[in-house]
């Protein structure tokens, strides 16, 4: 299952228990079913999903809890805490530090994405002020080197000529399977030894699903591991599978791939990942997001209106129009809380983009009163019909986009009573709200 069909699953799930009138055995019993199913179906380890099940039956104990609590809200916690547990490695990873050259080392079977995966890494850290350096110690593939190079190149990236030679691989294509493996752990030990790096990264696809147990723990035998990257999580069953798989190896993954692109790739972090697949929104990745997409001189106000619960027509117009300024439009969407995978799917980004430009038509056929309102009652059906003649749209379209606007309202509604940050403060702020 890709992931974002394991979020909408997992969501769906919960909005099911949502819609019930009484939370009884029952809808609990669905609610749980359901989730299992998307778990088991993601290729996650039987014993880690019933694990979990047995876990949040004990926290809610339905008969325990007196009228008034908000059992929703408890079961939405349970679920979520649960899932972060399956997910969390109890084990921070090292980061290279800034202002000392680090050495990353990238291990990882043949295909696994360690060409592609290195130059996503490099470029990430590039756009963050690093000044990253590739260095190509693959003997084994013929055209690794050349490859590598071209990505940097692409990239602008500075590709390092050196190209290790520790292991003798000559034989390796006309080996067997076996001796093949051998040989890469033994280079693999080889070329630790002559780089002493400070970090080795061991990629892997996301298609082995629980497989990533043993293949995980067969590196960490063979080199010092000191993070996982999870690659091809977008088009795949088995990611669930594999990161908590990996997770149970007690590695921490800290990035992964989502696409082929140097851009789909996304830091993993459990909580906000789960937030995400709860259709709960990443507010942490909201928070970077929005000083990423808001233009420096907007932030203030925004956090301020967002702060007092008001989140307008016009606030949704001027989202829309800096994502479209943005790109790539489909990680920007997963981040804001709202824009779910399921509501705005990968690979059908053109029809988002195309979507937001008509949504963003008919609001220019708004009022400035209707635009800055927060009353949706404000928006009657003389309105709605001037706002469709006025912007070319059917009656429909409108309705629809009055729609979304109240469902993201209702999202975003979140951020009231939120302490406006000051300069710096920013991912202090995204912890708090995640916590
Ligand atoms: P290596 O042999 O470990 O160096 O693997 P490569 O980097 O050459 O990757 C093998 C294939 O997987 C290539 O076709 C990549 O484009 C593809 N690939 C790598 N990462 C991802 C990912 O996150 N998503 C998808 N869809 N493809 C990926």
């Amino acid at each position: 299952m890709v992931l974002a069909q394991l979020g909408g699953s997992i969501s769906r799930a919960l909005q099911q228990m949502s819609n019930a009138t009484i939370i009884d055995e029952k809808v609990l019993n669905d609610c749980l079913n359901e989730i299992t199913r998307a778990l088991l179906q993601s290729d996650v380890q039987f014993k880690l999903v019933r694990d979990m099940q047995t876990n949040i039956k004990k926290i809610v104990n339905l008969d325990d809890l007196a009228a008034g609590h908000n059992k929703r809200k408890i079961i939405q916690q349970a679920i979520f805490n649960e899932l972060c547990k399956m997910l969390d490695p109890g084990k921070p990873s090292f980061t290279p530090k800034k202002g000392k050259t680090s050495v990353v080392m990238f291990v990882g079977l043949q295909g696994s994405g360690k060409t592609t995966t290195c130059t996503k890494y490099a470029f990430y850290h590039q756009k963050k002020g690093w000044k990253p350096a590739l260095v190509c110690a693959d003997t084994f593939r013929a055209g690794a080197f050349d490859q590598l190079k071209q990505n940097a190149t692409k990239a602008k990236i500075t590709f390092l000529r050196k190209l290790y030679r520790v292991g003798s691989c000559k034989n390796c294509s006309r080996s067997g399977r076996h001796k093949q493996e051998a040989a890469l752990f033994e280079e693999m030990r080889q070329v630790s030894e002559a780089t002493k790096p400070d970090l080795v990264l061991f990629v892997m696809d996301s298609s082995i699903g629980q497989a990533a147990f043993d293949q995980a723990q067969a590196f960490k035998q063979s080199v010092a591991v000191g993070a996982v990257i999870v690659t091809k999580m977008d088009g795949h069953a088995k990611g669930g599978g594999a990161l908590s798989a990996v997770a149970a190896t007690k590695s921490p993954v800290t990035f992964i791939g989502t696409g082929e692109h140097m851009d789909e790739f996304e830091v993993f972090d459990v909580k906000p990942f789960v937030s995400r697949l709860l259709g709960m929104g990443d507010w942490s990745g909201f928070m970077d997001k929005i000083q990423e997409v808001v233009p420096m001189d907007q932030q203030p106000e925004l956090l301020q209106k967002l702060s007092e619960g008001n989140f307008t027509l016009r606030i949704m117009y001027e989202q829309f129009q800096n994502i479209l300024k943005m790109g790539p439009i489909g990680q920007v969407f997963s981040m804001l809380p709202g824009f779910s995978a399921e509501l705005m799917p990968k690979g059908r980004e053109k029809e988002s983009q195309a979507k937001l430009k008509r949504y963003m038509t008919m609001m220019d056929s708004m009022t400035n009163e209707e635009l800055d309102s927060s009353n949706p009652k404000l928006m009657n059906e003389s309105r709605i019909m001037r706002i469709a003649r006025g912007s070319g749209r059917h009656l429909r379209e409108v309705m629809e986009m009055l729609e979304e606007y109240k469902r993201l309202a209702k999202i975003w509604s979140k951020m009231k009573g939120l302490k406006i940050p000051k300069k710096g403060e920013m991912s202090a702020l995204s912890r708090n709200m995640n916590a």
